[in-house]
């Protein structure tokens, strides 16, 4: 099984369980996003939390609803498919959680802590049930392993915890070893990336300052980034308090991002649009590939995330994105990038609440936006200039179906160059990215 919790067993038990099952419990609620609610239960923890502690509870929590459906498939074997209390149903996710994915957890800790918060979240009369449920599953560990281990052959929805209709979608094109691959990257903690700014700083600059900082990394190298470009961040404390992420050294994102900006290949002097430009991480990467030379419009449907922008720049030292209302006033462009909305089925290992609430209905909803966008785009861009679509989502429809359409409708348009970046092949999140030309008349 998974082994990633390192560090855990000198820990104290107590603080992250309960932290851990009231974010499943408002999450169960339906008070929003496992990633936002567990930002804010840990902001509201304060510094009081040590840092294994914080790390305990983003285990549990992010591995319980990776897991979900496989953890119900184990709990529904053992209570012969009765239906529990919602907080019965999370406390019985979280301690077979840690039996069976946590290996340095001892499991007499996982039963323990598990009755505990029973009687802590006012179920004290069912302790008991609680712990014969867990008990039970481990005296049955030996079968239940081999079962589960089964399931990822003949159920691989169930024995990898992600939705049949998706998995249907994906063995139809990639077959079940591909497919077998794809549910096992989406299941593991995604690794942290700094992309070096090199408006502030140099490559050599920021690895030795992250030495001082006692970050931990690994430079890595990808056809499509510049060479020293970004490096895999292997252990660090708190990213937001380093005086590097402070003074604006880099950038947090995926490589797979990069990949749409080196595309749109902007020059200095140019005027580009960033059409879908929050929270800034292709934006700022275009002013850096441009020295801060250019003049980039950013725009954003939902204001809000404006000031996301605002404050990505500021920190990065990005002094020419101008933050635009509408596209129409960018005006005629070099250069634009659509980064369209979609439904990120390319970056399910780091948005491990999707898989849930995601619906096949959303894909047709995201193609005709995308491609509204797109088409929007069509007479603000020179003759001579070039368009880059890109998206984080595997699904064709919403990448090359949105490009082919786009271009059967704009016959001034042509595709100069596609490519679809694969967590199997690449080892990066999920992207897909279009570059057209729009011709000279
Ligand atoms: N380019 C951003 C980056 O690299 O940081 C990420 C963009 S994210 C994939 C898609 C963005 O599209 C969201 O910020 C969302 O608010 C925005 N969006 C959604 N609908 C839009 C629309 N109709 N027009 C413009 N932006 C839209």
């Amino acid at each position: 099984m998974q082994l990633n919790d390192c560090h855990y067993a000198e820990v104290s038990f107590e603080k992250p369980r309960q932290i851990a099952a009231r974010i499943l419990k408002r999450r169960d609620e339906g008070e929003g996003w496992v990633e936002d609610l567990f930002d804010q239960e840990l902001q509201r923890a304060g510094a009081g939390l040590a840092a294994a502690d914080r790390g305990l509870a983003q285990e549990l929590v992010f591995g319980v609803v990776r897991r979900q459906s496989t953890l119900d498939w184990l709990i529904a074997r053992k209570t012969q498919g009765r239906a529990q209390r919602p907080m019965l149903q999370i406390l019985l996710r979280l301690g077979l959680y840690q039996m069976f994915w946590l290996d340095r957890i001892p499991d007499h800790a996982a039963v323990h802590e598990a009755v505990d918060l029973a009687k802590a979240f006012g179920f004290g009369p069912q302790a008991g049930f609680v712990n014969a449920v867990l008990r039970g599953c481990l005296r049955e560990r030996a079968v239940l392993e081999r079962e589960l281990e089964a399931l990822k052959t003949t159920s691989p929805a169930l024995g990898y915890a992600h939705p049949e209709w998706l998995c249907e979608r994906w063995a139809r094109r990639w077959g079940p070893e591909q497919l077998r691959a794809l549910l096992e990257w989406n299941n593991e903690p995604p690794s942290t990336f700094a992309r070096v700014n090199t408006l502030k700083t140099t490559p050599e600059k920021l690895a030795a300052q992250f030495d001082v900082e006692g970050v931990l990394f690994n430079p890595r190298q990808y056809d499509w980034v510049p060479e020293n470009g970004i490096f895999e961040l292997r252990s660090h404390p708190s990213l937001a308090a380093l005086p590097s992420f402070q003074q604006g050294l880099f950038y947090v994102q995926d490589p797979s991002t990069l990949l749409a900006v080196r595309e749109l290949n902007a020059q200095p002097g140019e005027t580009i649009l960033d059409l879908c430009a929050a929270p800034g991480g292709k934006t700022t990467f275009i002013a850096q590939t441009t020295e801060n030379r250019a003049s980039i419009l950013a725009h954003d449907a939902d204001p809000s995330r404006g000031k996301l922008i605002r404050e990505n720049c500021e920190r990065l030292g990005v002094t020419c994105v101008r933050p635009v209302a509408t596209p129409a006033a960018a005006g005629l462009c070099d250069r634009i990038l659509v980064d369209a909305p979609c439904s990120n089925t390319g970056v399910l290992r780091r948005r491990v609440d999707l898989r849930w609430r995601m619906q096949p209905a959303e894909l047709e909803r995201l193609r005709a936006l995308q491609l509204k966008l797109l088409a929007s785009m069509a007479g603000q861009l020179k003759p001579g200039g070039t368009l880059v679509y890109s998206t984080c989502s595997l699904e064709p429809e919403e990448n090359n179906g949105v490009v082919a359409a786009f271009l059967a409708s704009q016959p001034e348009y042509r595709l100069e160059a596609e490519r679809q970046l694969l967590p199997i092949s690449d080892r990066v999140d999920g992207a897909y990215v279009a570059r057209m030309l729009r011709a000279f008349v």
